[in-house]
């Protein structure tokens, strides 16, 4: 079961209890089945149960009984070992306990967790992966097998426990419908680091044998399930408070939009619609709690399927009972199979025809039944069985309102044979206190909370709510336990999405960049609008930041890095989509589509309402370049996804800084973390450089989690040579914590007098290009050396995940360069602020801004030299120096001497005679003969430095916060 949600406690919807200090509810409200149900009851004890399950002491709706232990065992809800031969286990969802324990149990079972869901939201998972010491928060056992893991929450489940997970995600945004009062601690049962203390008895609260404790999804906070009850309900995002963009403050409309339009998430298929299984085979094969194989002797094995829908895709799921078994004990175990929690008395097994035997119309209508004589039938009875629910003249409906300000979770009405979404809609508006005339302004919507999707549809007026009921459990009885109906506000039902649609052709005006998506996409006019333009997006220098998509000259096996560098500008658009359909249609094809041979990406951009930041909120917006360092980032991701607000964390593959700039334009005040290498900072500095103007921050300061190696930047600016598995969140803190410095920012002007491809190639001079420089700039033996190093990365990415492996590669292929001679300084003139610059013999010569160059080697030196100003990261000023080889590179690298000084100064330009390696911080290419003009580029940047003390006291940080870090092991595949 997902949530840790105990009915009892406040902050939980469903459960039906009222906040505090909210008005006292009529009997006919959701509190007043509480009253009837006694506090700590589950709401599956509602009016409709008859209560023939044995209630047990424990009221959150499990079926816990007695059971003999065989190997050792320990208490989900203290935790500790538990002694003896007797434990008491959940048949349902496998919740182990003390004795002693058991009236303690708050923890819903997962039958009722839906039910208990405040405000449903869709998981986002990602594709299977293998993690340790992970619990599937549906069956509760172990994940040894690939599960599957939400890449927002880092809720694990079994593939076939995805169908029942419950849709508790984090609601990390508004969708329109409702404004809460407060934001309340999001309790999620976990896997809690084993350290962990409770944030109200201080005694350990965490395991790593079973799932137990909980954990507020945005403070971090700790409990006991049983001391969470206890704490304050409100949640006030803990220690990252400043930096998290809190979810009142962003509103996305997404009807029927799942997360991954706004993550894109990438090996997780497209949900179908309407359904959440994920199964290769289309078969749900284990029962809950049980092992599928050859049954025991005097035991047997049917297939149970919940409905029409389930019979057609022939998913089913495999229950054991005794051969013997009475057609209650089946019946019973079906329904604990599918986690439904109703009274059996409403159900029956009925056969279907086996494939072998189709028109057998007498097993067709065969209803599973009870007696002596059936035994035999027992035997021979078909293996395959749906589980029907019997008509009902009328039930009990529980009717949400689709807001959260009434301080009721629901209400419940009785539904007879001749109630109509209208007739409901008018008997529960003045339950909900909404006065007579205002009526005609609302409409019941039906809203299926699929684990992977959470559909929202509305009920035509005139639909008979019985029957709609009864065809919901035709189709699928899991469906109708995850379906709730709501009465919402027509006005707030109207659909406008902001799509972003990246990867056009730079310099063109709204209305041409409308034809061309008329033309590409068939966009329809009457829902969709322009609303922003972005006509020149500048690119990523080479590989580091390069998006999976291979442009076609490199598909046709022409080696990337000899071409001129891939940095020609794009233009983006922002669609305003006043339609959901077409929306996600957009989506769709946009994704598939190329407009001048380049593929265009698309993102459905959350809206950040700015006016309702707190003054001193600094949200941070975080840039993942998950192609830096060895593929690490998507860990990383998902940790900064769980950490902070989903919203604020943008994969720099999905279409580069801008949409997260776009998305963060009217916030008056933020930061910016960049995690990736030298090459993905300087993409992000020139995307911020490009849109500076239309940000209402112009100069957010930016951090650098440095990934992959190099990471000259982030080394003077003391965030470390390279990610190495810190916990995030003592990263977050030093980030809150770290000073604004200015570092000098350069623009290279490239001016090549024929192209690059070299003699063969027809093409003509290109035009002048410009390229953003904030390190270094090599030309010489040091590009040419990494040059090497990047195509025999390319070549085999796997082989260069580590930082040391790939200092060693680097030097080795640079011992393969030394009987090369070429004489730089003949090849090549300088001019220094006009004035010509004799140069000494060297093979390389390299502009430096910062004092860090090569992963870390000190190239200018640290001599005084009454010749040259002590150089600064914000003087203004460029220092210029000369290596006369590779044995001098690595004397540099090792610390044994410095380089050759050759000049200071602010304007440069060099001649290059012939084609010439170049590198701009760390990306190289072969640049052609032609000129190289560096000046500054206008305003210096705002660099966050990393507080030079450590930020906290001595000691581990309270509570052992490690859950922040990655998950351990996990991989990907
Ligand atoms: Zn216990
Ligand atoms: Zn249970
Ligand atoms: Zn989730
Ligand atoms: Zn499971
Ligand atoms: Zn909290
Ligand atoms: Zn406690």
């Amino acid at each position: 079961m997902a949530a840790a949600a105990e009915p009892g406690a406040r902050g939980w919807l469903g459960g039906g209890s009222p906040r505090p200090g909210s008005p006292t509810s009529s009997p006919e409200l959701g509190a007043g089945s509480r009253s009837r149900s006694g506090p700590g009851s589950g709401p599956g004890s509602g009016p409709e149960r008859s209560g023939a399950r044995p209630p047990g002491p424990a009221a959150p709706s499990h079926s816990f009984r007695k059971v003999t232990l065989t190997k050792p065992t320990f208490c989900h809800l203290c935790s500790d070992f538990i002694w003896g031969l007797a434990g008491i286990l959940c048949d349902v969802c496998n919740f182990m306990s003390h004795e002693k324990c058991l009236k303690h149990v708050k923890t819903p079972c997962t039958s009722v967790a839906p039910s208990l869901v405040r405000v449903p939201v869709a998981h986002c998972f990602g594709p299977r992966g293998l993690w340790k010491r992970r619990f599937c928060s549906v069956c509760r056992k172990g994940l040894e097998a690939p599960g599957l893991r939400c890449e927002v929450c880092e809720l694990h489940v079994h593939p076939d426990c995805v169908p029942f997970a419950c849709s508790d995600c984090r609601q990390c945004h508004q969708d329109g419908h409702r404004d809460h009062d407060a934001h309340l601690h999001h309790w999620r049962e976990g896997i809690l680091p084993s350290g962990a203390r409770c944030e109200l008895c201080r005694k350990t609260c965490g395991s790593s044998d079973v799932p137990a404790g909980v954990r507020c999804e945005w403070c971090g906070v700790q409990a006991h399930s049983v001391c969470s009850a206890a704490l304050a309900p409100e949640c006030t995002f803990g220690r990252l408070r400043t930096l998290v963009l809190p979810p009142a403050c962003v509103r996305l409309l997404s009807r029927n939009f799942s997360k991954m339009h706004c993550f894109r998430i990438p090996g997780s298929a497209a949900p179908e619609p309407g359904d959440g299984e994920d199964s290769a085979d289309g078969t749900v094969s284990a029962g809950p709690g049980r092992e599928v194989g050859a049954p025991e002797s005097g035991k047997q094995t049917l297939k149970i399927f919940d409905g029409s829908d389930a019979m057609q895709r022939n998913h089913f799921r495999v229950v054991t009972v005794p051969r013997l078994a009475r057609s209650q004990e089946v019946l019973e175990a079906a329904l604990r199979a599918y986690y439904i929690p109703e009274d059996p008395q409403g159900f029956q097994l009925q056969a279907v025809p086996t494939p072998a035997q189709p028109g057998d119309t007498e097993a067709a209508g065969k209803v599973w039944s009870v007696g002596p004589a059936e035994e035999e039938g027992c035997r021979a009875a078909p293996e395959a069985w749906v589980l029907r629910a019997l008509p009902r003249t009328q039930e009990i409906l529980k009717i949400y309102p689709a807001w959260l300000k009434v301080g009721v979770a629901y209400v419940s009405i009785r539904v007879t044979p001749q109630s109509t979404a209208r007739s409901v809609v008018l008997e529960v508006l003045p339950l909900l206190g909404c006065q007579a005339e205002g009526v005609e302004g609302f409409q019941l919507v039906e809203v299926h909370m699929g684990s992977r999707q959470v559909q929202r549809m509305v009920v035509a007026d005139e639909e008979l709510m019985l029957d709609r009921l009864r065809e919901i459990r035709q189709t699928s009885l899991r469906q109708m336990s995850q379906t709730r109906f709501y009465v919402a506000e027509n006005s707030v039902l109207a659909p406008r999405v902001s799509l972003f649609v990246g990867g056009l052709p730079p310099g063109l005006s709204p209305r041409e960049y409308r034809s061309l998506l008329d033309e590409a996409v068939a966009s329809k006019a009457a829902s969709v609008t322009v609303s922003h333009v972005y006509s020149a997006q500048g690119e990523p220098l080479q590989t580091e930041a390069r998006s999976g998509q291979r442009s076609p000259s490199e598909q046709a096996g022409q080696p990337h890095p000899l071409a001129s560098p891939r940095w020609g500008p794009r233009g983006a658009v922002v669609l305003d989509v006043a339609c959901f359909a077409e929306a996600e249609r957009l989506y769709m094809l946009v994704r598939d589509t190329a407009v001048r041979s380049r593929p265009l990406t698309a993102l459905v951009l959350p809206e950040v309402l700015h006016t309702k930041l707190a003054p001193d909120c600094r949200p941070l917006l975080v840039f993942v370049n998950p192609r830096s360092g060895g593929l690490k980032g998507r860990d990383l991701l998902c940790s900064f996804r769980k950490l902070l607000n989903p919203h604020q964390v943008f994969e720099l593959t999905n279409g580069g800084p801008l949409p997260g700039l776009h998305v963060f334009s009217q916030v008056p005040c933020f930061r910016v973390l960049v995690c990736g290498g030298d090459g993905t900072v300087g993409w992000v500095l020139a995307a911020l450089e490009d849109v500076r103007h239309r940000l209402a921050c112009p100069e957010p300061a930016v951090a650098i989690l440095p990934l992959g190696t190099g990471n000259d930047l982030g080394r003077v600016l003391r965030w470390g040579a390279g990610y190495s598995g810190e916990d995030l969140f003592s990263v977050l803190l030093s980030v809150d914590e770290a000073d604004a410095v200015l570092v000098d920012r350069w623009t290279i002007l490239l001016d090549a007098h024929e192209p690059a491809g070299g003699e063969d190639s027809e093409a003509d001079a290109e035009p002048p290009k410009i390229v953003q420089m904030s390190n270094y700039c090599g030309i010489g033996i040091d590009a040419e050396l990494s040059l090497d190093f990047h195509q025999a990365r390319e070549e085999e990415p796997g082989k260069f995940t580590s930082r040391l492996h790939n200092k060693g590669v680097y030097v080795r292929v640079g011992l393969q360069k030394i009987s090369h001679s070429r004489s730089l300084h003949r090849a090549l003139r300088l001019q220094v602020e006009q004035q010509e610059v004799e140069l000494p013999s060297i093979e390389g010569l390299i502009f430096i801004n910062i004092p860090s160059w090569g992963s870390g080697a000190d190239l200018w030196g640290s001599d005084s030299d009454s010749r040259f100003e002590k150089p600064r990261m914000d003087d203004g000023l460029l220092e210029v120096v000369g290596v006369t080889g590779v044995v001098h590179m690595g004397q540099v690298q090792s610390g044994l001497r410095s380089g050759i000084r050759i000049a200071q100064g602010s304007y440069f330009r060099v001649t290059l005679l012939k084609a010439t390696p170049v590198q701009v911080d760390g990306e190289p290419w072969v640049q052609a003969p032609g000129h190289l003009i560096i000046s500054a580029a206008g305003p210096k940047v705002h660099m966050l430095r990393k507080a030079k003390q450590k930020p906290r006291k001595a000691g581990p940080p309270r509570d052992a916060r490690a859950d922040g870090a990655p998950a351990p092991e996990g991989d990907p595949k």
